[in-house]
């Protein structure tokens, strides 16, 4: 059997569908992809909002975002994604043919629109509102300011680090107070990792005390921590 391009008039090289392959790749649009993705993302600490909660944007996130809303034609697919300015680009890599012979890929351009949000974290931060606070505090008969600061920026240094993969840890504050320095905590839960670090890095000894400040919305009894170090 003869074969003849109808597009291009090519009489020989590879065929499929009755169509040189490259004729048949111009002709057909392998890749489906949503004219653009909405993303909330918080103005503060430009996380994410992916499955009911802020992370922090990477390919993976944005690809879980994406991958359900992108439908390809090509065989035995897989996809890779890039970040170019604002815009998601996707690429498919498969075959045109089901046997695999005709490997081809294709890539599409996806506009991301963020939507302006307020995370959790960032909104409690800005509200200085805390659930637990680490007093630092000289030891009686010390008045020494530089261990206090190296203390502080030891946990300054723990949360952030630990704010990489929890929001959470975003709600942080510290300020001089006459005694010593005080660092508030959004989160208890955060506050009493980095004690329990500092505790088995340096040391340190702390006292932990509660107060009662309130009642949730279930009725429960809402406590406050104060840990109080000194140096
Ligand atoms: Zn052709
Ligand atoms: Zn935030």
């Amino acid at each position: 059997m003869s074969k003849f391009c109808p597009k291009c008039g090519a009489k020989e090289g590879d065929f499929y569908k009755g169509f040189c392959v490259k004729c048949y790749a111009e002709l057909n649009d392998f890749l489906d992809v949503p004219k653009s993705i909405a993303v909330r993302r918080c103005h503060e600490c430009k996380r994410i909002f992916v499955k009911n909660k802020f992370v922090n944007q990477t390919f993976g996130e944005l690809e879980k975002i994406v991958k359900t809303k992108i439908k390809t034609t090509l065989f035995k697919p897989t996809f890779t994604f890039d970040l170019d300015d604002r815009d998601l680009l996707v690429t498919v890599h498969g075959s045109i043919d089901e046997a695999g012979f005709f490997p081809y890929q294709q890539t599409k351009r996806i506009p991301i629109e963020y939507k302006d949000a307020f995370c959790e974290s960032c909104r409690k931060k800005s509200a200085n509102y805390w659930e637990s606070k680490i007093q630092i505090r000289h030891k009686e008969g010390s008045d020494d300011e530089t261990i206090l600061d190296r203390a502080s920026q030891r946990i300054e240094k723990q949360v952030a680090y630990l704010a990489r993969e929890d929001p959470e840890a975003e709600a942080f504050y510290g300020k001089h107070v006459r005694e010593g320095i005080d660092l508030f905590f959004g989160s208890s839960r955060v506050a009493a990792s980095v004690v329990q670090n500092m505790r088995e890095q340096y040391k340190l000894r702390f006292e932990k005390s509660g107060q009662q400040w309130g009642v949730d919305a279930n009725g429960k009894l809402q406590m406050r921590y104060t840990y109080c170090v000194r140096l």
